[in-house]
């Protein structure tokens, strides 16, 4: 990661209206043109999200991005984890070669945007807990898997010990892959995933050992590990952990004809009553596809949900708790920060610039590879 040089300081602009920051946020749009891409996440505000070029989820975001041979910045509307992925995938050496040698800037409006769930596996917990396993069973029967929502250090941990990347999307067949190579999965940092996934495939929870990074042999007996088929790390998203079997149970006694739909980071009690879960963008087409007078209760992040109930009037769209879920990293990013970081661009001065290291995103990308290498 560099070091933000503030060629205009940020607290002024905490100052201006939305109008102004709006009217500002084009106009060096404008002048900056096709050489920048700014990207939203799903979850972001729409405040934020309607400045973006393209939309998506945060796979879907790096990936198109990476395709563009124009763009020479781009400006993540997402949380930390996402602009990394971005500048690894912008910044592979095939891409470099096609833009005459050019690199791909990415920034991150503002810093503290992070992930909770991403902050729960630090790289060296990782690596203690690969070689504590290593004191009971093979690691060469081992395959780790990461979620994409993920630290680029634990991707590259992936890349070098015969391991994969998965999204929300392909984590069945990604594990699928997994277990023709190796006979157990280590899966991080989303205890949520993992055993979702894992239980459709038949793994039931006997033989998932939950690893606390906080204690000895993750807090599992030797026999635990011995006999485990999937070991899954200790994590969570605090958005999406927070969805209960009450609600689901409420919403279908005081609503005839509602379906439940959420996303696999909800815990297991949530999953195996609701009608569908799917990934972020199987939320968003099963709604797009839904006939008129569909009853909806869905469990996701709250920006996502209500923006869904305004595009799809014609249904019935609530929010499956009745807390308030966001995400309140990403939701640090505010018009204030966006239009700060773009007329620093303009300024010729990149703030907030996530740069990953080149041997971390060299062996990130073989684990993002393999992925894709998976239909
Ligand atoms: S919704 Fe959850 S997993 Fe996604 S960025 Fe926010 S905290 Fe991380």
């Amino acid at each position: 990661m560099s070091i933000a040089i503030e060629s205009y300081p940020f607290a002024p602009y905490r100052e201006l209206s939305n109008t102004e920051l709006c009217t500002r946020i084009q106009s060096a749009k404008k002048e900056l043109g096709s050489s920048l891409l700014i990207l939203g996440h799903h979850y972001q505000q729409d405040e934020v999200i309607q400045h973006a070029d393209l939309k998506g989820d945060s796979y879907q975001l790096s990936k198109l991005a990476a395709e563009s041979s124009e763009c020479r910045t781009i400006v993540f509307c997402g949380v930390h984890f996402m602009a990394e992925t971005a500048d690894i995938l912008a910044n592979r050496s095939d891409r470099i070669a096609i833009r005459g040698g050019a690199r791909v800037r990415v920034v991150l409006p503002d810093m503290a945007a992070g992930c909770s769930m991403a902050d729960m596996a630090a790289i060296r917990q990782v690596e203690a807990a690969w070689d504590q396993l290593g004191d009971v069973i093979d690691t060469n029967d081992l395959t780790p898997v990461t979620y994409i929502n993920s630290a680029a250090s634990l991707k590259a941990f992936c890349g070098k010990h015969g391991g994969i990347v998965c999204t929300s999307s392909n984590a069945k067949a990604v594990l699928e892959w997994a277990f023709k190579q190796r006979k157990r999965v280590f899966f991080f940092p989303d205890q949520h995933l993992g055993r979702n996934t894992s239980l459709k495939m038949g793994i039931t929870n006997d033989f998932m050992p939950v690893w606390n990074p906080h204690e000895e042999m993750g807090g599992n007996s030797r026999e635990a590990i011995e006999s485990s088929k999937v070991i899954l790390w200790k994590g969570h998203c605090s958005v999406h952990q927070m969805f209960q079997a009450d609600h689901v149970h409420s919403f279908r006694k005081r609503i005839e004809g509602i379906k439940i739909l959420v996303h696999p980071e909800c815990p297991q009690e949530v999953n195996d009553i609701a009608d569908i879960s799917g990934s972020t963008s199987k939320i968003i087409e099963t709604v797009k596809q839904s006939p008129p007078g569909s009853k909806w209760a869905i469990g996701t992040e709250l920006h996502l949900v209500d923006r869904l109930k305004k595009e799809h009037p014609e249904q019935e769209i609530h929010f499956l708790s009745p807390l308030v879920c966001m995400c309140a990293t990403m939701y640090r990013i505010d018009l204030a920060h966006l239009c700060w970081s773009l007329e620093n661009i303009v300024a010729g001065t990149i703030v907030n610039e996530i740069k990953v290291k080149e041997e971390t995103a060299r062996w990130s990308v073989v684990a993002l590879e393999r992925m894709l290498s998976v239909k």
